[in-house]
């Protein structure tokens, strides 16, 4: 079986959230279970691809309305990532240093066409198109619908929902740019009067998962306007948990920590990596560190972490640290704070990979106060690395934390509400949990033994591609 993986992200090609974690792991593992499973992405200019080797391995032309772009598909050399990578290059289209930008209809629209493009002139075509949010979204319409695209519609397509808020919308004025279909079929393209590239995969995807079983159910209650078009087509849909790399996030072998640690060890480990990141950050190793990681907007809950943050530190019983980046004012919010609390809060507004991964191995608490988490890769993480996530109960977070309450198998604090007092609730429930320091030592053990990794959920994928190909 020849899985062929289309997305915007993946690790470490290109990475801004957890989709490329997904997609640079989840076919490495389908690999190793003895499926053929690839990537293709855009080729986007950025460090990665200028330190690597490429062969060009097909060229061409597309056409996108009137204008007419040059094309290449590279192929990485002596790939170590696990799986066979393949970039779209379209120099004049896609050949940014950014992954996403506002205006992204024609750049992801001229994507899709080469991918499908090159896949129609492949003697082995794959058996499962697996495409990945809304930038891949009009691959299932195409496939079906498309002219140029007939030898095409008989491959099944996967449709994995990471994150329903985004659905790439843009005007009908722009129809022409699809490759010419039968225009009585129009409708499969538009959710509300726009062209809906997330919606047009749902509708024409032979199967919809979404990264959580939990998500799933709640995206029937709130999808950004598709809950009708999920109710309706919930008999195709299904939740299956994302997996974690557990040779990337690993604190044995971590190349990015400072020493490495385990099960037996966490305790000496996780004490350095805290050192560490106090002297950096001129924190009070001596309190509970929380940390935050993610994107500043209002989906993460990140709108209250000010606030929060505000109460909380009055009390003076904790350290805070914070590593993102997002809305303008809540960034300004957080980094005003700096000054009025040294010794107990401090924050980097960026992205930093490294940085990230030192966070997770010295922290003792992560908090995650979510209002939409479609899986959550943080929490997962945290687990692993020993650091005890404090989190509002959705999506994968739900499907992933139990409580402490439940003393034989709760591995964080949750709560339900993202509210103010509720988030600030749940850090003093952190704060005493702490200080009685062998239930601390046994939750934090009991978190890191979950096995999270995509052993499971990638044969439940498996699963799906074989009833599909049936
Ligand atoms: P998202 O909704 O952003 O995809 P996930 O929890 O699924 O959220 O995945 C987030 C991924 O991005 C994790 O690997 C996390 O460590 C990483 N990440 C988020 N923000 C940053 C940042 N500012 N610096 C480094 N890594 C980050």
């Amino acid at each position: 079986m020849k899985i062929t993986h289309v997305s915007a992200e993946c690790y470490p090609v290109a990475k801004v959230g957890g989709l490329a974690d997904v997609v640079g792991s989840l076919p490495k593992y389908q690999n190793l279970m003895g499926y053929e499973a690839q990537v293709i992405m855009p080729f986007y200019n950025n460090n990665f691809v200028q330190n690597q080797n490429f062969s060009c391995v097909y060229e061409d032309e597309l056409q996108l309305g009137e204008k007419k772009y040059l094309f290449k598909i590279m192929k990485l050399s002596g790939s170590k990532l696990g799986f066979e990578l393949f970039l779209v290059d379209i120099p004049k289209l896609l050949f940014t240093d950014y992954v996403y930008s506002n205006e992204d209809s024609e750049r992801f629209l001229g994507f899709q066409i080469a991918v499908l493009n090159w896949v129609s002139t492949l003697k082995k075509k794959p058996s499962i198109m697996h495409c990945h949010d809304h930038h891949t979204g009009l691959i299932p319409f195409m496939m079906t619908q498309c002219i140029k695209y007939d030898i095409l519609k008989t491959i099944s397509t996967v449709l994995t929902i990471h994150n329903a808020q985004y659905q790439g919308w843009f005007s009908h004025k722009k129809v022409h740019l699809i490759p010419a279909f039968n225009f009585n079929n129009v409708g499969l393209l538009d959710w509300d009067g726009s062209i809906n590239p997330l919606a047009a995969a749902i509708k024409c995807a032979w199967k919809v998962t979404t990264v959580s079983p939990s998500y799933m159910q709640e995206l029937i209650l709130s999808a950004n306007g598709l809950e009708n078009l999920l109710h309706h087509e919930s008999a195709k849909c299904v939740g299956v948990l994302n997996g974690i790399d557990t040779e990337v996030w690993n604190a044995e072998k971590d190349k990015y920590l400072l020493k490495s640690y385990k099960l037996s060890t966490v305790q000496s480990g996780k004490k350095e990596h805290k050192k560490y990141l106090c002297k950096q950050f001129k924190l009070d190793a001596t309190k509970p560190l929380f940390i935050f990681i993610g994107r500043l907007v209002g989906e993460k809950g990140a709108d209250l972490l000010p606030e929060v943050f505000k109460e909380v530190l009055k009390k003076g019983n904790c350290s805070i640290l914070l590593l993102g980046s997002g809305h303008d004012n809540i960034e300004n919010d957080l980094n005003q704070l700096k000054n009025q609390y040294k010794g107990n809060y401090n924050c980097y507004i960026g992205y930093n990979e490294k940085l990230a991964h030192i966070m997770y191995a010295g922290a003792d608490f992560l908090l995650m106060p979510s209002r939409v988490e479609p899986c959550g890769l943080n929490q997962l993480y945290a687990l692993r690395y020993g650091t005890i996530p404090v989190v509002r109960s959705i999506g994968g977070l739900k499907d992933t934390v139990i409580d402490i309450s439940n003393k034989k198998e709760g591995v964080g604090i949750v709560h339900q509400k993202v509210e103010v007092k509720e988030i600030i609730d749940a850090i003093a429930r952190a704060v005493n949990l702490y200080e009685s320091q062998p239930v601390f030592k046994k939750v934090r053990k009991r978190g890191m033994q979950k096995n999270h990794s995509w052993e499971v959920s990638a044969t439940s994928y498996i699963n799906i591609y074989k009833s599909l190909i049936a």
